[in-house]
């Protein structure tokens, strides 16, 4: 949390008002989300640049800079990114920066459990190969899918965790994929049928794009990038419904909830999950 659908609200937001400006006056308040470069650095690197594009990897929002470095902000537990049109201030914020055609750009994290990074062209080269395919892209065919599941003998919820493998996915929507695929989050991924395989690939796309659509999942400290809740709380079939009767069963079929598989909470119905 958040997600690729959080991420790519919290980009599609703030990019109309980043996009063609100049970030100035640039403050760091705090500098343990830095990682890779030195606070004097960072701070150099962002003063008066230009912002070229704003962008989503996984669940990673990433600044193109008119140098043609970016800063990646990975917001995780407890961050958000947000422009700001009046002038309060915020005790949690961690980055701010003017922008020339007016509000500010505000990183904010609660308990800073999020990273920062600015890199170059090859460094930027060299992390985004190590992440996944994107499920909302083109080139993520179902042979694709089924080559990032084979190998190992993991249960295929943690498969499609792993951002090595798949890019954005995390507990949320991988609770979600399998209950709408009808598939239990605990088979091992090597032992999933193509037809299978299929049935996941266009339950993870409906899932990710819907949530999109309801500017993602609220659980605790995700805002938009307007610094609102996101819908889509209010759409899950299996997170956060243990106990609750399964949409697909029937309300006498109880949405199970374990911890058995990746130590996350895993909502499933024993009765539909095979
Ligand atoms: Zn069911």
């Amino acid at each position: 949390m958040p997600e690729l659908p959080e991420v790519e609200t919290i980009a599609r937001d703030v990019r109309p008002f980043l996009v063609g400006a100049t970030l100035t006056h640039v403050r760091l308040f705090k500098s343990d989300v830095l990682r890779g470069v030195r606070r004097a650095a960072f701070l150099r690197a962002l003063e008066g640049r230009g912002v070229a594009s704003v962008d989503r990897r996984a669940k990673h929002l990433v600044i193109l800079l008119s140098d043609g470095n970016r800063l990646i902000i990975q917001p995780r537990m407890t961050g958000s990114l947000t422009v700001e049109r009046d002038g309060a201030s915020d005790p949690y914020a961690v980055i701010e920066a003017d922008l020339s055609t007016g509000g500010r750009l505000r990183y904010r994290d609660v308990r800073r459990l999020g990273a920062v990074h600015l890199l170059d062209r090859a460094a930027w080269e060299r992390y985004t190969a190590r992440i996944g395919p994107e499920p909302l892209e083109k080139g993520f065919t179902p042979a694709r899918f089924a080559a990032a599941l084979a190998g190992g003998s993991l249960a295929v919820k943690k498969a499609l965790m792993d951002q090595r493998r798949l890019a954005g996915v995390g507990n949320i929507y991988a609770n979600e994929a399998l209950w709408r695929a009808g598939l239990d989050p605990s088979r091992p991924a090597r032992s999933i049928t193509p037809a299978e395989i299929r049935r996941l690939r266009r339950a993870i796309i409906a899932i990710l794009r819907s949530a999109i659509r309801h500017h993602g999942t609220t659980v605790r400290d995700y805002r938009t990038g307007t610094g609102e809740a996101g819908e889509f709380q209010e759409r899950l079939d299996v997170y956060g419904r243990a106990g609750e009767g399964c949409r697909r069963c029937g309300p006498r079929r109880r949405i199970a909830l374990t911890h058995a598989i990746d130590q996350r909470a895993t909502y499933f119905c024993p009765g539909c999950q095979r």
